[in-house]
């Protein structure tokens, strides 16, 4: 299931790129110009819903933050629990965690040690707003795993096919990407 050339076009010309953004050098995917237009959002969530509503899946993880956004509407829309992957210390209960390796030094992923309500291999989806290295991505997939899910499939709005992340992550898991970045 892929988007039409039109479809793509109104999602790529609904994503802006801010230069420099955090640091000189970096090309920021700015996706709150595609959530503030309703017809591209829109858009954006039929198509996964199509995509996924045959995957049989028993939860939508999203990663910290902008995974939130597109993962709790679609786990809506499928008629599933929406689980948040959070960055170290922001979980009140008790949670599974996963390091992972930074330019300099590491950062930590959280999840719930409940998360999936004690469903054994529960079907996930992972979902975030863009993969870059794949570090975060491949951190919260070996997550769920340890949490006592499944991770069957990692999706993305935004893949940046110049960086080696989504290869990456293919060791783990499978990968959807809506929009390639060259
Ligand atoms: P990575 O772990 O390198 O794949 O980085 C992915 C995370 O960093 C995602 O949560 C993205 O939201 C964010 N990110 C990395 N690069 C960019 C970028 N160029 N534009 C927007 N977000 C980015």
């Amino acid at each position: 299931m892929t988007l039409t050339p039109e479809e793509s076009e109104i999602l790529n010309n609904a994503i802006r790129d801010i230069p420099d953004f955090p640091k000189p050098g970096i090309v920021f995917k700015d996706i709150s110009t595609l959530l503030n237009d309703a017809e591209a959002y829109g858009l954006l969530m039929e198509h996964l819903h199509k995509r996924y509503k045959a995957y049989k899946l028993d939860f939508v993880a999203g990663i910290d933050a902008r995974g939130f956004i597109f993962g709790a509407a679609l786990a809506q829309m499928l008629g599933i629990g929406f689980v948040p992957i959070r960055k170290k210390g922001k979980l009140p209960y008790t949670t599974v965690a996963e390091k992972y390796a930074l330019e300099y030094g590491f950062d930590e992923v959280e999840i719930h040690i409940d998360a999936f309500r004690g469903i054994d291999k529960a079907k996930v989806l992972l979902i975030d707003d863009l993969v870059a290295t794949g570090g975060t991505a491949f951190a919260a997939a070996n997550l769920i795993d340890k949490s006592g899910g499944d991770c069957v499939e990692a999706c993305f709005i935004l893949g940046l096919d110049f960086l080696d992340g989504q290869k990456k992550l293919k060791d783990v898991t499978e990968v959807y990407t809506v929009i390639r970045v060259d």
